[in-house]
């Protein structure tokens, strides 16, 4: 359970019904409560769910729960490790399995139906965990244990554990009164419930299509004009061009487009996501949300939310995370303005006779990227096809860390399109790895990877179930999958993820695997994309589609030469983005309108006005769907200089990317480590200092200031 404490966030006696007659009977007998049967020590029955069995089986699930917290209460044995905090790690099992297929429901397999059942189960779900975090009695044994003088005769996995208990119970608002807690915990379940209509609204949203005129299409490349009328014909638009509103359909189109005006009504649909006033606008439900998080930092103790965030993450302070933003906010918009330059030549060159807008810059950025490189993305995306970049990256984590993938037939799936396979390493199973390569009506936009079941052994052996998901276009029966390599980089990114769940080798689930801070969890996912791009895998599954030869070495060339280029729009619109977060969540007790402020804050950062936030507010699901990114946008950036300087060590080392002694390291300090070690500690021992801001800026060719 401990698992799923620490991701919902903090506290509440609440609302939970006391034992229900009739709660035992609903446990033995849905089909969802059920121990995961099968191989590998059970797999989850996705053939056997069906939406009107998560009210009940959540509900029962919850109860048990807290039967299993009562347990450890009512020991009359003085509170140890064991009867407390190892007992902990072993209660909510079976909430755990019910939460994975409910997460499932709601991220992958979305309809009005399931929908009905989040908006009152949300809410049910923040308040039990509020239930469990704010139990005086529990926290009372928690805190015995962490007293008690035994704590120096535990294990550094188990002082860690114990010490992770104490202060997330104490930053869930154990230690308040018991009104503050009252208040804390309704400030929770009320969040719940706003961050699931966030959620609703955005996907509705997201649901929504631009539907393509003749004049449209004109200058489409076909692939394309395929797949709008393949999304038009799921919209049960036959004969129709449609591009979804999701940023998998609209980036590519904003990217080829010629037609001027068809761009600009495409980007207009998609950065007014949620900001469109009608019932599907955002902006009221943020206000609400920012209001609330003051609140409850307030009452926990915090100057603001962000602070009340950053206190367990890696970078332990906003100001921190700050310094940090801003040290390569200038050199990136400094960045655009010079791209900027060069594209508006290109424009006045054509006699185009318009200044570069927003829904300009994709377009002209590839020209740039073929004038200046003679690099040409449609040139590459042959190269690129799904399959053989999955045995790709298959390929390097064998190369790394001793990984074979085997594909299972039979395994139970939640849609036709996922497959199952079977992680071995030197001949021993070590996970199971579920892909869920495909976009459809119901499934979030973006890609992202989550752990069904997480590593452990302290009650015998457990194996990890973890599972990647991205929304690629399905091609017709038979043909393959080819995919941008901004796609490519992202499966790898995403793989990076499974790769650190399926190495985690920690006794205790809650410190296992992804289980880190935000601002450390991108560090692995991020590091994986480097090798994409070696030509190891370049030329043994960078194979056309046609022909089967592999990827030329002189397009490999100019790929590497072009890396840099783009630099300055994607840190800017990322940016952009991660500083809105945090200063909207240091901006304390205000009211704030979400459009003024993005407005006012961007106008002061000199934000270039060719470029827009990558994820503006009223969108902005990593921050308003749940606690989760909230003043932890920046988290990507904060890895990505973990990830430049490690990347470094690679690049440096005599066998390269693929030098055994620098994997066996990363493996060894910081792929198996979970959070059973200090992050800070995990990165000094890998590369034997702490880390350093000169890669990142010498990876995004940005200046290296003096000193790093
Ligand atoms: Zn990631």
């Amino acid at each position: 359970m401990q698992r799923r404490t620490f991701l919902a966030s903090a506290a509440v006696t609440g609302a939970m019904a006391a034992l229900q007659p009739g709660l035992a009977l609903a446990e033995t007998q849905n089909p969802l409560t059920q121990k995961w049967a099968g191989p590998f020590g059970g797999v989850p029955a996705f053939d056997k769910v069906k939406v009107a069995d998560f009210k009940p089986a959540l509900e029962a699930a919850m109860v048990r729960n807290l039967a299993e917290i009562d347990a450890i209460t009512a020991n009359k044995a003085a509170p140890t490790f064991e009867n407390t905090i190892a007992a902990l790690e072993d209660a909510g099992r079976m909430l755990n399995d019910v939460q994975t297929y409910y997460g499932i429901w709601g991220s992958n397999m979305s309809s009005p139906e399931f929908q009905k059942v989040e908006e009152v189960m949300d809410p049910a779900l923040s308040a039990h965990y509020d239930k469990v975090n704010q139990n005086a009695a529990l926290f009372a044994r928690i805190q015995a244990v962490y007293d008690s003088p035994d704590k120096a005769k535990l294990t550094p996995e188990q002082q860690r554990v114990l010490w992770i208990y104490y202060t997330n119970f104490v930053r869930s608002g154990a230690k308040l009164s018991p009104e503050a807690k009252a208040r804390v915990g309704a400030i929770n379940t009320e969040l719940a419930g706003l961050y699931t209509r966030f959620s609703q609204n955005l996907l509705a949203d997201e649901n929504t299509w631009i539907e393509l005129s003749d004049a449209d299409l004109a200058g489409l490349p076909e692939g394309l004009k395929a797949a709008a009328a393949s999304n038009a014909a799921t919209r049960k638009l036959p004969g129709k061009h449609v591009i979804v509103n999701t940023r998998s359909s609209v980036d590519p189109f904003l990217t080829e487009s010629p037609v001027r005006s068809a761009r600009e009504k495409v980007w207009r649909a998609f950065v007014n996501r949620g900001d469109n006033g009608g019932a599907t606008d955002n902006n009221a439900i943020i206000s609400k949300i920012l209001k609330l998080r003051v609140e409850r930092a307030k009452l926990l103790g915090y100057k603001t939310h962000a602070h009340w965030r950053l206190e367990n993450a890696m970078a332990k302070t906003p100001e921190n995370a700050m310094a940090l933003m801003e040290a390569v906010w200038k050199p990136a918009i400094a960045q655009v303005a010079i791209d900027v330059a060069d594209m508006q030549a290109i424009i006045d060159k054509e006699g185009g006779g318009f200044k570069l807008e927003p829904w300009d810059y994709r377009f002209y950025a590839e020209k740039v990227r073929k004038a200046k490189y003679d690099l040409d993305m449609n040139e590459v995306k042959p190269y690129l096809q799904l399959d053989k970049l999955r045995e790709g990256m298959f390929w390097a984590s064998g190369q790394l860390y001793g990984f074979e993938f085997k594909k299972l037939e039979g395994i139970p799936v939640f849609h036709e399109d996922v497959t199952v396979y079977e992680v071995t390493r030197a001949g021993k199973h070590v996970g199971l790895w579920y892909f869920d390569p495909y976009a459809r009506p119901g499934k979030r936009s973006g890609a992202w990877m989550n752990a069904y079941r997480t590593q452990e052994r302290f009650k015998g052996d457990i194996t990890t179930i973890v599972s990647n998901n991205s929304n690629f276009i399905k091609g017709k029966p038979g043909e393959p999958v080819l995919i941008s390599w901004d796609d490519a980089v992202t499966l790898f990114h995403e793989f990076g993820h499974a790769i650190h769940g399926l190495n985690a080798n920690a006794t205790y689930p809650s410190v296992s695997g992804t289980n880190v801070a935000r601002d450390y969890v991108e560090f692995p996912s991020q590091l994986n994309e480097h090798w994409l791009s070696t030509p190891q895998v370049l030329n043994q599954f960078a194979l056309h589609y046609q022909t089967g030869k592999p990827i030329p070495a002189e397009l490999v060339k100019k790929i590497e030469a072009a890396g840099k280029f783009g630099q300055g729009f994607g840190t800017t619109e990322y940016l952009a983005s991660a500083l809105i977060d945090m200063k909207l969540h240091l901006a304390g007790d205000v009211d704030i309108d979400p459009d003024a402020f993005e407005r006012e804050e961007l106008a002061k950062l000199n934000m270039p006005k060719e470029i827009v936030m990558r994820h503006r507010t009223p969108q902005f699901g990593h921050v308003f769907s749940g606690d989760g990114y909230s003043a932890g946008y920046y988290s990507y950036l904060w890895s990505d200089t973990l990830t430049a300087d490690a990347a470094e060590a690679f690049a440096q080392a005599p066998g390269g990317f693929y030098d055994k002694a620098v994997a066996k390291r990363l493996y060894e300090d910081i792929m198996s480590k979970g959070n059973t070690v200090d992050p800070v500690e995990q990165f000094r021992a890998f590369r034997g200092r702490d880390v350093k801001i000169g890669a990142l800026m010498r990876k995004r060719g940005f200046p290296v200031p003096p000193g790093a």
